[in-house]
């Protein structure tokens, strides 16, 4: 943790300041302390601090995020981009110079894009991938990781020119609610961009996930590895039909790929899928103005606090 993350946070659970007691330094990083605000302490553990005890529900995403640091961080560029702005609204480069705020920034992917463009970002994470975007970027001077949950976020209000979520709310267990604490961290004037996944779900997936995210995430990553084979299954013209309804798998042609957005849709506790007069409804409850529908995969909007 660097220093200057200090002027963003308070305590979540009662609104002050916090005093950082520093244990042991690595250059302009606290490897190891806590924070103090008089009457709740919280740990920092391997440079990150911690607001949450390990993984309440998101112990997938851990061991998801540590074999994507192989793939998506490597080679995704590309799509991480495309993503990022069909899904968010956002160039970029319109974050040049803004502080950004990334809610379940995973492995750092969206972070690290808006880092390169000029942007200061602060991500945080329920899960501990948080230590998977540390590798990859904490030690950039202009990006900041925590370790919290969105219900219980550690940041004081209005601090923040823009935030975005994707890929994320849906696998809380209240989005709207957690939707609903996001806005009041913008500044007067900031923008807000969320995407969650679109309704309707495949059900027979759907059906499949009531078990199989019961499974231990190890277990559960050793059998995505039959998408390997399922993928050319459904390359077979005469039972692709079949196939394709009986075993839904991640159709990406590499195959560690594959394996790993397989995983992605058959380990989440908590995978909720909505409609954009829903997520409208939201915005609209919170204040938010000027309105943009977005969104290639997800349903996607953003808008402005006023
Ligand atoms: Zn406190």
């Amino acid at each position: 943790m660097k220093v200057g993350l200090l002027d963003y946070l308070v305590c979540p659970q009662c609104k002050k300041p916090f005093r950082l007691d520093a244990l042991e330094w690595d250059g302009e990083e606290v490897k190891r302390g806590s924070l103090f605000c008089g009457d709740h302490a919280y740990p920092i553990t391997q440079y990150i601090p911690r607001f949450v005890d390990v993984d309440p529900y998101a112990s997938n995403f851990s061991l998801l995020w540590k074999e994507y640091r192989r793939t998506i961080m490597e080679d995704g560029a590309e799509e991480t981009l495309e993503r990022f702005s069909s899904n968010t609204g956002f160039l970029p480069e319109d974050l040049k110079g803004q502080l950004v705020l990334d809610v379940g920034c995973g492995a750092g992917r969206f972070s690290k894009l808006v880092n390169d463009a000029g942007g200061t970002v602060v991500g945080f994470d329920i899960s501990s991938s948080v230590d998977v975007a540390f590798e990859a970027i904490g030690r950039r001077p202009n990006v900041h990781l925590l370790q919290a949950s969105v219900f219980q976020m550690p940041f004081a209000p209005s601090t923040f020119d823009s935030l975005f979520s994707i890929y994320v709310l849906q696998h809380t267990p209240d989005p709207h609610r957690a939707f609903l604490e996001l806005p009041l961290l913008l500044k007067r004037g900031g923008r807000i961009a969320v995407g969650v996944y679109r309704w309707p779900p495949n059900y027979v997936l759907e059906k499949y996930r009531q078990w199989t995210s019961r499974l231990p995430p190890r277990l559960l990553y050793a059998l995505c590895h039959l998408a390997v084979p399922i993928y050319y299954l459904h390359q077979i013209p005469m039972i692709r039909g079949i196939t394709l309804y009986l075993f839904p798998i991640a159709m990406y042609p590499n195959w560690r790929r594959r394996v790993l957005e397989t995983f992605d849709f058959y380990s989440s506790i908590y995978q909720s899928y909505h409609t954009y007069p829903e997520v409208f409804s939201w915005f609209q409850e919170a204040g938010l103005e000027e309105l943009q529908l977005l969104g290639a995969d997800l349903v996607a909007l953003q808008g402005r606090r006023c």
